[in-house]
Protein backbone atom coordinates (compact mmCIF):
# COMPACT_ATOMS: atom_id res chain seq x y z
CA UNK A 1 0.00 0.00 0.00
CA UNK A 2 1.45 3.56 -1.13
CA UNK A 3 1.09 6.19 1.67
CA UNK A 4 0.74 9.76 0.92
CA UNK A 5 3.59 11.98 1.93
CA UNK A 6 3.63 14.37 4.98
CA UNK A 7 3.19 17.21 2.82
CA UNK A 8 0.51 15.77 0.22
CA UNK A 9 -1.87 15.17 3.63
CA UNK A 10 -1.20 18.33 5.13
CA UNK A 11 -2.69 20.13 1.25
CA UNK A 12 -5.89 17.75 1.92
CA UNK A 13 -6.31 19.09 5.52
CA UNK A 14 -10.08 20.35 6.09
CA UNK A 15 -9.22 23.49 8.45
CA UNK A 16 -11.65 25.13 10.23
CA UNK A 17 -11.40 28.54 10.53
CA UNK A 18 -9.31 29.84 13.30
CA UNK A 19 -12.08 31.61 14.83
CA UNK A 20 -14.14 28.38 15.12
CA UNK A 21 -10.99 26.66 16.72
CA UNK A 22 -10.69 29.33 19.18
CA UNK A 23 -14.55 29.64 20.33
CA UNK A 24 -13.93 25.21 21.33
CA UNK A 25 -11.55 26.59 23.42
CA UNK A 26 -13.61 29.52 24.48
CA UNK A 27 -11.50 32.57 23.21
CA UNK A 28 -13.51 35.21 21.91
CA UNK A 29 -12.86 36.00 18.40
CA UNK A 30 -11.98 39.71 19.45
CA UNK A 31 -9.29 38.19 21.49
CA UNK A 32 -7.87 36.14 18.15
CA UNK A 33 -5.35 38.41 16.48
CA UNK A 34 -5.49 36.35 13.02
CA UNK A 35 -2.45 35.83 10.68
CA UNK A 36 -5.24 34.78 7.43
CA UNK A 37 -7.44 32.81 8.13
CA UNK A 38 -5.78 29.61 9.95
CA UNK A 39 -3.41 31.15 12.32
CA UNK A 40 -3.66 33.21 15.17
CA UNK A 41 -2.23 34.76 18.35
CA UNK A 42 -4.13 34.94 21.41
CA UNK A 43 -4.03 38.49 23.33
CA UNK A 44 -2.32 38.96 26.28
CA UNK A 45 -5.46 40.32 27.95
CA UNK A 46 -7.33 37.03 27.24
CA UNK A 47 -4.35 35.31 28.71
CA UNK A 48 -4.67 37.51 32.05
CA UNK A 49 -8.40 36.72 32.31
CA UNK A 50 -8.06 33.13 32.71
CA UNK A 51 -5.15 33.16 35.81
CA UNK A 52 -7.52 32.02 38.00
CA UNK A 53 -9.09 29.05 36.33
CA UNK A 54 -7.88 25.55 37.60
CA UNK A 55 -5.18 23.62 35.48
CA UNK A 56 -5.56 20.57 33.45
CA UNK A 57 -3.32 17.52 33.37
CA UNK A 58 0.27 17.96 31.51
CA UNK A 59 1.27 15.06 29.76
CA UNK A 60 5.37 15.22 28.66
CA UNK A 61 5.78 13.45 25.47
CA UNK A 62 9.20 12.16 25.29
CA UNK A 63 11.78 9.33 24.00
CA UNK A 64 14.48 6.89 23.86
CA UNK A 65 18.03 7.89 22.61
CA UNK A 66 17.09 9.02 19.14
CA UNK A 67 18.34 6.79 16.52
CA UNK A 68 18.81 7.95 12.24
CA UNK A 69 15.40 5.17 12.47
CA UNK A 70 13.42 8.45 13.79
CA UNK A 71 11.27 8.12 16.66
CA UNK A 72 8.25 10.33 16.15
CA UNK A 73 8.17 12.17 19.54
CA UNK A 74 5.93 15.35 17.49
CA UNK A 75 3.82 12.80 15.58
CA UNK A 76 2.94 10.73 18.87
CA UNK A 77 2.25 14.24 20.78
CA UNK A 78 -0.51 15.37 17.91
CA UNK A 79 -1.75 12.26 17.77
CA UNK A 80 -2.09 11.65 21.71
CA UNK A 81 -3.86 15.01 21.36
CA UNK A 82 -6.05 14.08 18.74
CA UNK A 83 -6.73 10.51 20.63
CA UNK A 84 -7.31 12.18 24.08
CA UNK A 85 -10.09 14.34 22.00
CA UNK A 86 -11.53 11.36 20.66
CA UNK A 87 -12.39 9.85 23.63
CA UNK A 88 -14.19 12.97 25.20
CA UNK A 89 -11.38 14.59 26.45
CA UNK A 90 -10.41 18.64 25.99
CA UNK A 91 -7.28 18.61 24.94
CA UNK A 92 -4.65 20.37 23.46
CA UNK A 93 -1.05 19.83 22.56
CA UNK A 94 1.80 22.62 22.39
CA UNK A 95 4.47 22.07 20.36
CA UNK A 96 7.77 24.36 18.81
CA UNK A 97 7.88 26.25 15.76
CA UNK A 98 10.62 25.38 13.57
CA UNK A 99 13.49 26.97 12.40
CA UNK A 100 14.22 27.73 8.97
CA UNK A 101 18.19 26.03 9.35
CA UNK A 102 17.55 22.79 9.53
CA UNK A 103 14.10 22.67 7.21
CA UNK A 104 16.48 23.66 4.20
CA UNK A 105 19.17 21.36 5.52
CA UNK A 106 17.57 17.58 6.10
CA UNK A 107 16.08 17.34 9.19
CA UNK A 108 12.14 17.20 7.95
CA UNK A 109 9.43 19.30 9.45
CA UNK A 110 8.29 19.81 12.70
CA UNK A 111 4.75 19.63 12.21
CA UNK A 112 4.23 16.12 12.97
CA UNK A 113 3.63 13.25 10.35
CA UNK A 114 1.19 10.79 8.98
CA UNK A 115 -2.60 11.66 9.39
CA UNK A 116 -0.78 13.18 13.23
CA UNK A 117 -0.15 16.70 11.93
CA UNK A 118 -0.53 20.26 12.92
CA UNK A 119 -2.16 22.61 9.88
CA UNK A 120 -0.67 24.56 8.07
CA UNK A 121 2.32 22.56 7.78
CA UNK A 122 4.00 24.76 4.91
CA UNK A 123 3.44 27.81 7.14
CA UNK A 124 4.45 26.51 10.37
CA UNK A 125 7.94 24.84 8.90
CA UNK A 126 8.70 28.46 6.97
CA UNK A 127 7.78 32.00 8.43
CA UNK A 128 4.75 31.17 10.10
CA UNK A 129 3.58 34.42 12.29
CA UNK A 130 7.02 35.83 12.31
CA UNK A 131 8.01 34.94 16.08
CA UNK A 132 12.01 33.88 14.50
CA UNK A 133 12.21 36.82 12.38
CA UNK A 134 11.32 38.81 15.34
CA UNK A 135 13.83 37.20 17.73
CA UNK A 136 16.23 37.23 14.70
CA UNK A 137 16.00 41.47 14.51
CA UNK A 138 15.40 41.97 18.71
CA UNK A 139 18.95 39.77 18.91
CA UNK A 140 20.00 41.77 15.69
CA UNK A 141 19.24 44.81 17.67
CA UNK A 142 21.51 43.97 20.29
CA UNK A 143 24.41 43.21 18.32
CA UNK A 144 24.39 46.84 16.80
CA UNK A 145 23.69 48.77 20.08
CA UNK A 146 26.81 47.41 21.66
CA UNK A 147 29.19 48.07 18.77
CA UNK A 148 27.43 51.10 18.82
CA UNK A 149 28.41 51.65 22.11
CA UNK A 150 32.08 50.93 21.65
CA UNK A 151 32.26 52.89 18.90
CA UNK A 152 31.34 55.91 20.24
CA UNK A 153 33.59 55.84 23.20
CA UNK A 154 33.15 52.49 25.20
CA UNK A 155 31.86 54.42 28.45
CA UNK A 156 31.24 50.78 30.05
CA UNK A 157 34.84 49.44 29.30
CA UNK A 158 34.13 46.87 27.39
CA UNK A 159 37.09 44.55 26.61
CA UNK A 160 36.85 43.93 23.25
CA UNK A 161 38.70 40.54 23.29
CA UNK A 162 35.57 39.57 25.75
CA UNK A 163 32.55 40.55 24.15
CA UNK A 164 30.04 37.24 24.72
CA UNK A 165 27.41 38.32 22.17
CA UNK A 166 27.19 37.10 19.17
CA UNK A 167 24.96 37.85 16.34
CA UNK A 168 22.22 35.70 14.86
CA UNK A 169 20.41 34.33 11.47
CA UNK A 170 17.81 31.68 11.36
CA UNK A 171 19.72 29.54 8.88
CA UNK A 172 22.54 26.83 8.37
CA UNK A 173 25.22 28.72 7.10
CA UNK A 174 29.23 27.49 8.77
CA UNK A 175 30.59 30.53 6.80
CA UNK A 176 29.32 32.71 9.25
CA UNK A 177 30.73 30.79 12.58
CA UNK A 178 33.68 32.64 13.11
CA UNK A 179 33.93 36.35 11.47
CA UNK A 180 36.02 39.54 11.41
CA UNK A 181 33.51 42.50 12.45
CA UNK A 182 34.30 46.56 11.42
CA UNK A 183 36.95 45.58 8.96
CA UNK A 184 37.24 48.99 6.23
CA UNK A 185 38.66 51.53 8.05
CA UNK A 186 38.05 54.23 11.14
CA UNK A 187 34.52 54.99 9.96
CA UNK A 188 33.39 51.06 10.64
CA UNK A 189 34.68 50.90 14.52
CA UNK A 190 37.54 49.14 15.85
CA UNK A 191 38.51 45.31 14.29
CA UNK A 192 37.47 42.35 16.49
CA UNK A 193 36.23 38.54 15.79
CA UNK A 194 32.51 37.81 16.04
CA UNK A 195 30.45 35.21 14.89
CA UNK A 196 26.77 34.20 14.11
CA UNK A 197 24.91 31.30 15.67
CA UNK A 198 21.27 29.72 14.67
CA UNK A 199 18.50 31.98 15.90
CA UNK A 200 17.09 29.17 17.64
CA UNK A 201 20.46 29.63 19.54
CA UNK A 202 20.08 32.76 20.94
CA UNK A 203 19.44 33.02 24.11
CA UNK A 204 16.55 35.99 23.43
CA UNK A 205 14.96 32.48 22.58
CA UNK A 206 15.44 30.91 25.48
CA UNK A 207 13.79 33.58 27.31
CA UNK A 208 10.92 34.61 25.22
CA UNK A 209 10.16 30.77 25.83
CA UNK A 210 10.80 31.13 30.12
CA UNK A 211 9.41 34.15 30.60
CA UNK A 212 6.05 34.70 31.98
CA UNK A 213 4.64 38.07 30.83
CA UNK A 214 6.20 41.13 29.10
CA UNK A 215 7.54 42.31 31.97
CA UNK A 216 9.34 39.48 33.15
CA UNK A 217 10.63 39.59 29.55
CA UNK A 218 12.17 42.61 29.62
CA UNK A 219 14.05 42.06 32.68
CA UNK A 220 15.18 39.25 32.08
CA UNK A 221 16.91 39.99 28.82
CA UNK A 222 18.01 43.34 30.90
CA UNK A 223 20.16 40.28 32.69
CA UNK A 224 21.67 39.05 29.91
CA UNK A 225 25.83 39.33 30.11
CA UNK A 226 26.64 40.78 26.59
CA UNK A 227 30.34 41.20 27.67
CA UNK A 228 33.53 41.96 30.08
CA UNK A 229 35.48 44.17 31.65
CA UNK A 230 39.02 43.91 31.69
CA UNK A 231 38.30 43.59 35.21
CA UNK A 232 36.10 40.47 34.44
CA UNK A 233 33.12 42.10 36.07
CA UNK A 234 29.89 41.32 33.90
CA UNK A 235 28.63 44.05 31.28
CA UNK A 236 24.92 43.51 31.08
CA UNK A 237 22.48 43.87 28.60
CA UNK A 238 21.00 46.35 30.43
CA UNK A 239 24.19 48.97 30.52
CA UNK A 240 23.82 49.08 26.26
CA UNK A 241 20.14 50.17 27.36
CA UNK A 242 18.86 47.93 24.83
CA UNK A 243 15.83 45.34 26.94
CA UNK A 244 13.21 48.14 26.31
CA UNK A 245 13.48 48.35 22.28
CA UNK A 246 14.00 44.29 22.04
CA UNK A 247 10.98 44.01 24.43
CA UNK A 248 8.92 46.09 21.66
CA UNK A 249 10.58 44.63 19.09
CA UNK A 250 9.23 40.68 21.19
CA UNK A 251 5.72 42.02 22.05
CA UNK A 252 3.60 40.05 19.14
CA UNK A 253 6.52 37.28 19.31
CA UNK A 254 5.49 36.39 23.14
CA UNK A 255 1.80 35.52 22.42
CA UNK A 256 1.35 32.05 21.65
CA UNK A 257 0.09 31.11 17.96
CA UNK A 258 -2.86 28.56 17.43
CA UNK A 259 -3.44 26.69 15.01
CA UNK A 260 -5.54 23.49 14.27
CA UNK A 261 -4.04 19.50 13.78
CA UNK A 262 -5.57 17.45 10.87
CA UNK A 263 -8.54 16.53 13.03
CA UNK A 264 -9.67 20.06 13.73
CA UNK A 265 -8.17 20.04 17.28
CA UNK A 266 -6.26 23.12 18.97
CA UNK A 267 -2.63 23.30 19.14
CA UNK A 268 -0.56 25.92 20.09
CA UNK A 269 2.79 26.23 17.91
CA UNK A 270 5.19 28.81 19.97
CA UNK A 271 9.22 29.21 20.61
CA UNK A 272 11.38 26.60 19.91
CA UNK A 273 14.62 27.08 21.81
CA UNK A 274 17.91 24.65 21.30
CA UNK A 275 17.76 21.76 22.79
CA UNK A 276 21.48 21.74 23.85
CA UNK A 277 22.35 24.98 24.89
CA UNK A 278 18.82 25.28 25.58
CA UNK A 279 16.21 23.36 27.52
CA UNK A 280 14.75 22.79 24.38
CA UNK A 281 10.70 22.91 24.75
CA UNK A 282 7.90 25.37 23.98
CA UNK A 283 7.43 28.26 25.58
CA UNK A 284 5.96 28.53 29.29
CA UNK A 285 2.87 31.30 28.34
CA UNK A 286 1.65 28.45 25.79
CA UNK A 287 1.97 25.56 28.08
CA UNK A 288 0.28 27.67 31.39
CA UNK A 289 -2.47 28.83 29.08
CA UNK A 290 -3.02 26.12 27.60
CA UNK A 291 -3.61 24.35 30.92
CA UNK A 292 -6.37 26.95 31.78
CA UNK A 293 -8.93 25.90 28.83
CA UNK A 294 -8.27 22.61 28.98
CA UNK A 295 -8.47 19.01 30.57
CA UNK A 296 -5.32 17.78 29.20
CA UNK A 297 -2.46 19.52 27.34
CA UNK A 298 0.34 16.93 25.33
CA UNK A 299 3.33 18.64 25.18
CA UNK A 300 7.19 17.38 23.57
CA UNK A 301 10.38 17.64 25.10
CA UNK A 302 13.31 17.62 22.24
CA UNK A 303 15.72 15.14 21.81
CA UNK A 304 15.86 11.86 24.02
CA UNK A 305 14.79 11.54 27.85
CA UNK A 306 17.92 12.35 29.19
CA UNK A 307 18.36 15.29 28.15
CA UNK A 308 15.08 16.78 27.23
CA UNK A 309 12.58 15.56 29.73
CA UNK A 310 15.56 15.81 32.43
CA UNK A 311 15.21 20.04 31.24
CA UNK A 312 11.62 19.91 30.97
CA UNK A 313 11.45 18.49 35.01
CA UNK A 314 14.76 20.37 36.12
CA UNK A 315 14.32 23.86 34.23
CA UNK A 316 11.27 24.39 32.69
CA UNK A 317 8.48 22.58 35.30
CA UNK A 318 11.02 24.38 38.44
CA UNK A 319 10.71 27.52 36.69
CA UNK A 320 6.91 27.61 35.75
CA UNK A 321 5.90 25.50 39.02
CA UNK A 322 4.27 23.14 36.41
CA UNK A 323 4.23 19.55 37.59
CA UNK A 324 3.69 16.72 34.76
CA UNK A 325 0.79 13.84 35.72
CA UNK A 326 1.87 11.34 33.46
CA UNK A 327 5.20 11.25 30.92
CA UNK A 328 4.95 9.18 27.17
CA UNK A 329 7.94 7.56 26.45
CA UNK A 330 7.60 6.81 22.70
CA UNK A 331 10.12 4.10 21.31
CA UNK A 332 9.73 2.48 18.18
CA UNK A 333 10.67 -1.04 16.53
CA UNK A 334 13.18 0.37 14.17
CA UNK A 335 14.86 2.11 16.92
CA UNK A 336 15.21 -0.40 19.78
CA UNK A 337 16.93 -2.62 16.70
CA UNK A 338 19.05 0.02 16.15
CA UNK A 339 19.98 0.28 20.05
CA UNK A 340 20.13 -3.79 19.33
CA UNK A 341 23.11 -3.42 16.91
CA UNK A 342 20.99 -3.37 13.30
CA UNK A 343 22.47 -1.21 10.16
CA UNK A 344 19.68 1.36 9.05
CA UNK A 345 19.72 -0.51 5.47
CA UNK A 346 18.60 -3.84 7.42
CA UNK A 347 15.79 -2.50 9.37
CA UNK A 348 12.73 -3.93 7.64
CA UNK A 349 13.34 -7.45 8.17
CA UNK A 350 12.03 -8.82 11.28
CA UNK A 351 14.53 -9.22 14.45
CA UNK A 352 12.84 -9.87 17.70
CA UNK A 353 16.50 -10.58 19.33
CA UNK A 354 17.81 -7.43 18.01
CA UNK A 355 14.45 -5.74 19.57
CA UNK A 356 15.17 -7.70 22.71
CA UNK A 357 18.89 -6.24 23.06
CA UNK A 358 17.72 -2.87 22.32
CA UNK A 359 15.40 -2.26 25.25
CA UNK A 360 17.51 -1.42 27.66
CA UNK A 361 17.95 2.12 26.50
CA UNK A 362 14.38 1.95 26.88
CA UNK A 363 14.31 0.59 30.28
CA UNK A 364 16.75 3.21 32.00
CA UNK A 365 14.90 6.15 30.42
CA UNK A 366 11.67 4.47 31.95
CA UNK A 367 13.70 4.32 35.62
CA UNK A 368 15.04 7.47 35.29
CA UNK A 369 11.69 9.32 34.31
CA UNK A 370 9.91 7.31 37.56
CA UNK A 371 12.90 8.70 39.47
CA UNK A 372 10.71 12.19 39.13
CA UNK A 373 7.76 11.09 41.05
CA UNK A 374 5.87 10.76 37.68
CA UNK A 375 4.10 7.84 36.26
CA UNK A 376 5.29 6.19 32.64
CA UNK A 377 3.45 5.18 29.59
CA UNK A 378 5.51 3.88 26.48
CA UNK A 379 4.01 4.09 23.49
CA UNK A 380 5.00 2.22 20.34
CA UNK A 381 5.29 4.93 17.47
CA UNK A 382 3.86 1.98 15.06
CA UNK A 383 5.22 1.59 11.72
CA UNK A 384 3.34 -0.21 9.15
CA UNK A 385 6.82 -2.53 8.54
CA UNK A 386 6.43 -3.67 12.50
CA UNK A 387 6.29 -7.33 12.79
CA UNK A 388 3.55 -8.58 15.68
CA UNK A 389 6.26 -10.53 17.64
CA UNK A 390 8.46 -7.28 17.96
CA UNK A 391 5.99 -5.22 19.36
CA UNK A 392 5.05 -7.45 21.94
CA UNK A 393 8.97 -8.20 22.54
CA UNK A 394 8.83 -4.60 23.55
CA UNK A 395 5.85 -4.92 26.01
CA UNK A 396 7.21 -7.40 27.67
CA UNK A 397 9.96 -5.64 28.36
CA UNK A 398 8.33 -2.93 29.56
CA UNK A 399 5.88 -4.61 31.68
CA UNK A 400 9.51 -6.72 33.25
CA UNK A 401 10.18 -3.03 34.22
CA UNK A 402 6.50 -2.07 35.83
CA UNK A 403 5.25 0.27 33.13
CA UNK A 404 2.62 -0.64 30.31
CA UNK A 405 3.90 0.20 26.48
CA UNK A 406 0.61 0.69 24.05
CA UNK A 407 0.85 0.61 20.60
CA UNK A 408 -0.49 3.33 18.91
CA UNK A 409 -1.33 3.66 14.88
CA UNK A 410 -1.88 7.41 15.26
CA UNK A 411 0.22 7.95 12.06
CA UNK A 412 -1.50 5.75 9.73
CA UNK A 413 -4.99 6.17 11.40
CA UNK A 414 -4.94 9.15 13.19
CA UNK A 415 -7.03 9.54 16.67
CA UNK A 416 -8.85 6.17 15.67
CA UNK A 417 -5.22 4.66 16.33
CA UNK A 418 -4.20 6.47 19.19
CA UNK A 419 -7.15 5.89 21.15
CA UNK A 420 -5.97 3.01 23.35
CA UNK A 421 -3.25 5.18 24.15
CA UNK A 422 -5.47 8.04 25.06
CA UNK A 423 -6.89 5.59 27.25
CA UNK A 424 -4.35 4.54 28.97
CA UNK A 425 -2.57 7.93 29.44
CA UNK A 426 -6.08 9.11 30.91
CA UNK A 427 -6.02 6.51 33.33
CA UNK A 428 -2.68 6.53 34.54
CA UNK A 429 -2.84 10.68 34.64
CA UNK A 430 -6.62 10.08 37.17
CA UNK A 431 -5.30 7.28 39.02
CA UNK A 432 -3.28 10.34 41.12
CA UNK A 433 0.21 8.65 41.44
CA UNK A 434 1.92 11.89 39.99
CA UNK A 435 4.22 13.04 42.95
CA UNK A 436 6.83 15.58 40.67
CA UNK A 437 9.53 16.73 42.12
CA UNK A 438 13.01 17.60 40.61
CA UNK A 439 15.71 15.81 41.19
CA UNK A 440 17.95 18.38 42.75
CA UNK A 441 17.17 21.19 44.85
CA UNK A 442 18.07 25.29 44.03
CA UNK A 443 20.32 25.19 46.91
CA UNK A 444 22.76 22.21 45.71
CA UNK A 445 25.96 23.27 44.68
CA UNK A 446 26.34 24.29 40.90
CA UNK A 447 29.19 21.35 40.94
CA UNK A 448 26.91 18.82 42.44
CA UNK A 449 23.95 19.34 40.52
CA UNK A 450 25.97 18.49 37.35
CA UNK A 451 26.70 15.45 39.54
CA UNK A 452 23.79 14.38 40.03
CA UNK A 453 22.22 14.45 36.92
CA UNK A 454 25.38 12.69 35.42
CA UNK A 455 25.07 9.77 37.63
CA UNK A 456 21.03 9.28 38.24
CA UNK A 457 20.59 10.16 34.55
CA UNK A 458 23.27 9.11 32.65
CA UNK A 459 24.60 6.93 34.88
CA UNK A 460 28.30 7.98 34.68
CA UNK A 461 30.78 6.95 37.65
CA UNK A 462 31.33 11.23 37.79
CA UNK A 463 31.39 14.27 36.06
CA UNK A 464 35.22 15.31 35.42
CA UNK A 465 35.71 19.29 35.66
CA UNK A 466 39.04 20.46 35.97
CA UNK A 467 40.05 23.75 38.45
CA UNK A 468 39.40 26.38 36.11
CA UNK A 469 35.96 25.28 35.56
CA UNK A 470 35.08 24.17 39.56
CA UNK A 471 36.43 28.08 39.98
CA UNK A 472 34.23 29.16 37.39
CA UNK A 473 30.96 27.64 39.66
CA UNK A 474 32.24 28.73 42.78
CA UNK A 475 32.73 32.26 41.20
CA UNK A 476 29.19 32.68 39.72
CA UNK A 477 28.10 31.30 43.18
CA UNK A 478 29.75 34.10 45.11
CA UNK A 479 27.70 36.32 42.68
CA UNK A 480 24.69 35.28 43.76
CA UNK A 481 23.84 32.67 40.49
CA UNK A 482 24.04 29.31 42.44
CA UNK A 483 20.70 28.93 42.68
CA UNK A 484 20.16 28.31 38.63
CA UNK A 485 19.41 24.81 37.50
CA UNK A 486 21.83 23.34 35.31
CA UNK A 487 21.19 23.43 31.29
CA UNK A 488 23.08 20.14 30.13
CA UNK A 489 24.86 20.38 26.28
CA UNK A 490 25.73 16.83 25.42
CA UNK A 491 24.85 14.40 22.72
CA UNK A 492 21.71 13.46 22.32
CA UNK A 493 22.45 9.85 20.72
CA UNK A 494 24.06 8.45 24.00
CA UNK A 495 23.58 8.50 27.76
CA UNK A 496 26.92 9.10 27.47
CA UNK A 497 29.03 11.34 25.39
CA UNK A 498 30.36 9.26 22.97
CA UNK A 499 28.04 9.20 20.27
CA UNK A 500 28.30 5.88 19.26
CA UNK A 501 28.33 4.44 22.57
CA UNK A 502 23.95 2.90 22.11
CA UNK A 503 21.75 1.14 24.37
CA UNK A 504 22.52 1.55 28.18
CA UNK A 505 26.02 2.09 29.25
CA UNK A 506 28.24 2.21 32.35
CA UNK A 507 31.22 2.97 33.64
CA UNK A 508 31.40 5.91 31.60
CA UNK A 509 32.55 9.25 32.85
CA UNK A 510 31.83 12.46 31.74
CA UNK A 511 33.85 15.54 31.02
CA UNK A 512 32.68 19.10 30.98
CA UNK A 513 34.51 21.08 29.09
CA UNK A 514 32.83 24.57 29.34
CA UNK A 515 30.71 26.03 31.26
CA UNK A 516 28.82 28.92 30.00
CA UNK A 517 26.32 31.47 32.22
CA UNK A 518 22.89 32.79 30.84
CA UNK A 519 22.02 34.93 33.21
CA UNK A 520 18.93 36.18 31.45
CA UNK A 521 17.38 32.36 30.33
CA UNK A 522 18.31 31.31 34.03
CA UNK A 523 20.52 28.45 33.70
CA UNK A 524 24.36 27.91 33.80
CA UNK A 525 25.10 25.74 30.31
CA UNK A 526 27.35 23.01 30.93
CA UNK A 527 29.10 22.02 27.65
CA UNK A 528 30.27 18.04 27.74
CA UNK A 529 31.15 17.65 23.70
CA UNK A 530 31.05 18.90 20.50
CA UNK A 531 27.93 21.61 20.40
CA UNK A 532 27.58 23.53 17.58
CA UNK A 533 25.53 26.53 17.60
CA UNK A 534 25.79 27.38 13.87
CA UNK A 535 24.79 24.19 11.92
CA UNK A 536 25.80 23.28 8.25
CA UNK A 537 23.95 22.32 5.56
CA UNK A 538 24.39 18.56 4.22
CA UNK A 539 26.27 17.79 0.73
CA UNK A 540 22.84 18.18 -1.24
CA UNK A 541 20.62 20.22 1.22
CA UNK A 542 16.57 18.81 1.24
CA UNK A 543 16.10 23.02 -0.70
CA UNK A 544 17.50 21.65 -3.77
CA UNK A 545 14.55 20.26 -4.46
CA UNK A 546 11.63 22.57 -3.08
CA UNK A 547 9.85 24.47 -5.15
CA UNK A 548 6.74 26.11 -6.12
CA UNK A 549 4.92 24.32 -8.51
CA UNK A 550 2.45 25.50 -11.42
CA UNK A 551 -0.59 25.44 -9.01
CA UNK A 552 1.77 27.53 -6.82
CA UNK A 553 1.74 24.63 -4.05
CA UNK A 554 4.84 24.37 -1.77
CA UNK A 555 7.09 21.03 -2.97
CA UNK A 556 9.75 19.10 -1.69
CA UNK A 557 8.83 20.15 2.00
CA UNK A 558 9.36 16.70 3.11
P1 LIG B 1 10.66 13.81 16.34
O1 LIG B 1 9.68 14.79 16.90
O2 LIG B 1 10.95 12.70 17.28
O3 LIG B 1 11.88 14.47 15.81
P2 LIG B 1 8.74 13.55 14.20
O4 LIG B 1 7.47 13.25 14.90
O5 LIG B 1 8.93 14.95 13.73
O6 LIG B 1 9.99 13.11 15.08
O7 LIG B 1 8.84 12.53 13.00
C1 LIG B 1 9.93 12.53 12.11
C2 LIG B 1 9.50 11.95 10.76
O8 LIG B 1 9.16 10.57 10.93
C3 LIG B 1 8.28 12.63 10.15
O9 LIG B 1 8.51 12.89 8.80
C4 LIG B 1 7.17 11.63 10.30
O10 LIG B 1 6.26 11.67 9.22
C5 LIG B 1 7.90 10.30 10.34
N1 LIG B 1 7.17 9.35 11.18
C6 LIG B 1 6.83 9.51 12.47
N2 LIG B 1 6.14 8.44 12.92
C7 LIG B 1 6.03 7.59 11.87
C8 LIG B 1 5.42 6.32 11.69
N3 LIG B 1 4.79 5.72 12.69
N4 LIG B 1 5.51 5.74 10.47
C9 LIG B 1 6.16 6.36 9.45
N5 LIG B 1 6.76 7.56 9.56
C10 LIG B 1 6.69 8.17 10.75
MG1 LIG C 1 9.88 16.83 17.27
Amino acid sequence: MAYRSDIEIARDAQKKPIQEIGEGLGIPSEHLLPYGHDKAKVSQSFIDSVQDRPDGKLILVTAINPTPAGEGKTTTTVGLGDGLNHIGKKAMVCIREASLGPNFGMKGGAAGGGMAQVVPMEDMNLHFTGDFHAITSAHSLLSAMLDNHIYWGNEQDIDLRRVQWRRVVDMNDRALRNVVLSLGGVANGFPREGGFDITVASEVMAILCLAKDLKDLEKRLGDMIVAYRRDRTPVFCRDIKAEGAMTVLLKDAMQPNLVQTLENNPAFVHGGPFANIAHGCNSVIATTTALKLCDYVVTEAGFGADLGAEKFMNIKCRKAGLSPAAVVCVATVRAMKMNGGVAKADLGAENVEAVNKGCPNLGRHIENLKSFGVPVVVAINHFVTDTDAEVQAIKDYVKSHGAEAVLSRHWELGSEGSADLARKVVAVAEAGQANFSPIYPDDMALADKIQTICKRIYRADAALMDKKIRDQLKLWEEQGYGHLPVCMAKTQYSFSTDPNLRGAPTGHSVPVREVRLSAGAGFIVVVCGEIMTMPGLPRVPSAENIRLNDAGQIEGLF
